[in-house]
């Protein structure tokens, strides 16, 4: 890598995403959030887990498949027990198994609430680099993302990859998604 400035960001999610499926008390297609509590349920040594979602018009819930039918021995115990104590991580986890969980609703609402954290200090350059990490996959597109930090519209942000200012390492487009890891080399001066 060259000898450029990093500036690191953190995207960091406020909340985890709302699914939309029919709920059985209000009869209608609705939005459930996540409860941030998993039920867990031991038949003799079978072992089920779901993550509880909450309708939120009314008190209907529903209860997405985690661990179905598993053997109590074939459940790593630390990992048991996080399910045991609604560990937030694990939780997170599953609510952001966002392919998962739209094969079990009719929709999934990535439209979340999120923060752009900067890590490190102030960079002057004529090129600096973006280094990106981000823990829960929910679709934001790199377009958005760059169009936030830099401060400026994502027509600008299109204008300036169509004029070569952006290097993506791995090798991405405006159009994808953000990923964990992504660095992307700006060129010009951006006051970061
Ligand atoms: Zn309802």
């Amino acid at each position: 890598m060259s000898l450029n400035n990093i500036v690191s960001y953190e995207i960091i999610a406020h909340e985890t995403p709302n699914v939309i499926r029919n709920c059985k008390n209000c009869k209608k297609s609705t939005e459930f959030s996540c409860s941030d509590k998993f039920r867990v349920n031991a038949n003799q040594k079978m072992i089920d887990i779901w993550l509880i979602y909450k309708c939120i018009n009314c008190e209907g819930t529903w209860n997405c498949p985690i661990l179905s039918r598993v053997h109590v021995n074939r459940i790593d115990p630390l990992r048991h027990q996080k399910y045991m104590e609604n560990n937030k991580d694990m939780i997170w986890y599953h609510a952001f198994q966002i392919s998962n969980l739209r094969k079990r609703c009719d929709a999934v609402n990535k439209d979340i609430a999120y923060e752009i954290r900067k890590g490190n200090s102030e960079s002057i350059s004529s090129e600096v680099t973006i280094r990106i990490t981000c823990k829960y996959d929910f679709g934001l597109r790199i377009d958005k993302l760059i169009a936030e930090i830099l401060g400026v519209s994502r027509s600008k942000v299109n204008a300036l990859a169509k004029a070569g200012a952006f290097l993506f390492i791995p090798d991405v487009t405006l159009k994808d998604k953000v990923i964990d890891n992504l660095q992307i080399s700006v060129k010009g001066n951006w006051k970061l």
